[in-house]
């Protein structure tokens, strides 16, 4: 514990730890508890000792249970006020940047079946070298009122004039294995052309996508920088364009980290270095995002989700907090973006529980588990950020 007067001469350093769709339901595998509960994890056990464990709602009610919503709930900007699509985050992670008269949108490389059901909504994950091949080509032969710019994997973004931004589009990994359902609505018909027009175009390239699905525009989002709406300097580090672009969008920095694969063999100290470092170097608050228990929780893969919470525990909590201490004074909040069950393989939106501790002053304790706060009053998850940052003292 520091004296008084040597914790005025430090500056509080703040970071924030989203293990990506990590909390669940209970686990038949583990004989129902959930993966929080079943991984060891001591360093975490003993933040939870000294600190507050409660639940918030990342998702606001109402809202796709997306990794761009809970994410922008969770770095403190209300979804429901700045939330204007996916798409126009992740184009702004590639650098793009929309004028009033363009729409985002996300445009996947999929494969349907000759019979119209939707086989791979990532298109056999092609390598991104050789997607941006199949995305220059789309952008020479169907471009022109539209644009395509190509991003990670399957994941590409295609510009268009704002009028056709009204449509109803259906996310391709919710028809997995289903008939697809082409888009509805005024845009329709000219999406579904683009569509069909790229069934002569992707073929060519030997993937084993075999054309585009357009889905998740929006406009330019109007968010204000991170320090103008929290008064500090902030950096982030993910392998994710969808949170890289919310850091993009509001003026923090965002960290390169080699062998940051947004998979289960992500690059995890390297994630916490760029993170001390980043703080060490200037600024006051560093997000660290992994997206392994995401992907996991997608695959219904028990022993990786487990995995990935124990790999926080060693490979980032446990050099993290020794590196914070030599830095000063900390705090820290951990929570996920939202739950990725690994019974329903997708994204839910009841709320997370979240872990708030400070260096200097011991909360009330608690276990960070679902059950651990499931009895705490749920707080909106855009409002832990002020939480955090408003040191008690
Ligand atoms: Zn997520």
């Amino acid at each position: 514990m520091l004296s008084n007067r040597a914790r005025e001469s430090f500056i509080v350093k703040y970071v924030v730890c989203i293990p990506d769709g990590c909390s669940d339901l209970p686990v038949p595998e583990l004989d129902g508890a959930t993966p929080l509960e079943a991984a060891r994890t001591p360093v975490l056990d003993a933040l939870a000792a000294r600190g507050q464990v409660g639940l918030a709602q990342v998702i606001p009610p109402g809202m796709p249970p997306g990794s761009d919503v809970g994410n922008m709930s969770i770095f403190g900007y209300d979804p429901t006020r700045y939330h204007t699509g996916r798409s126009p985050i992740e184009a702004a992670a590639l650098g793009l940047t929309l004028t009033p008269d363009q729409v985002a949108y996300r445009c996947n490389l999929v494969t349907v079946t000759e019979d119209g059901i939707m086989a791979d909504f990532s298109g056999g994950h092609p390598d991104s070298a050789r997607a941006a091949e199949v995305i220059a080509a789309l952008d020479a032969e169907l471009g022109g009122e539209v644009s395509f710019h190509a991003g990670v994997q399957y994941r590409h973004t295609m510009i268009a004039p704002a009028e056709w931004a009204d449509a109803i589009c259906t996310p391709p990994h919710e028809l997995s294995d289903l008939p697809v359902v082409g888009p509805q609505g005024p845009a329709g018909p000219k999406l579904a052309s683009l569509e069909e027009a790229s069934r002569s175009v992707v073929p060519r390239f030997g993937l084993k996508a075999n054309r585009i699905w357009l889905w998740g525009q929006g406009f330019q989002p109007e968010m204000p920088s991170f320090r103008e709406m929290h008064g500090v300097e902030a950096g982030m580090v993910s392998a994710v364009d969808l949170v890289r672009g919310i850091g993009a969008l509001t003026g923090m920095t965002v960290a390169n980290v080699p062998g940051a694969t947004a998979w289960y063999d992500t690059n995890y100290e390297g994630k916490r270095d760029a993170a001390l470092a980043g703080l060490a170097d200037g600024a006051d608050l560093y997000a660290i995002h992994v997206e392994a228990s995401d992907e996991a929780g997608h695959e219904g893969n028990v022993a990786e989700k487990v995995r990935c919470l124990e790999n926080w525990d060693r490979r980032i909590l446990a050099g993290l907090i020794d590196g914070l201490d030599q830095l000063g004074p900390w705090r820290l909040l951990l929570l996920p973006d939202h739950a990725t069950p690994l019974t329903t393989r997708s994204h839910i939106d009841d709320p997370v529980p979240y872990l708030i501790v400070d260096s200097e002053v011991d909360g009330p304790g608690g276990v960070y588990t679902e059950q651990g706060a499931a009895s705490a009053e749920v707080v909106p998850g855009h409002h832990l950020m002020g939480r955090l940052l408003a040191r008690a003292s």
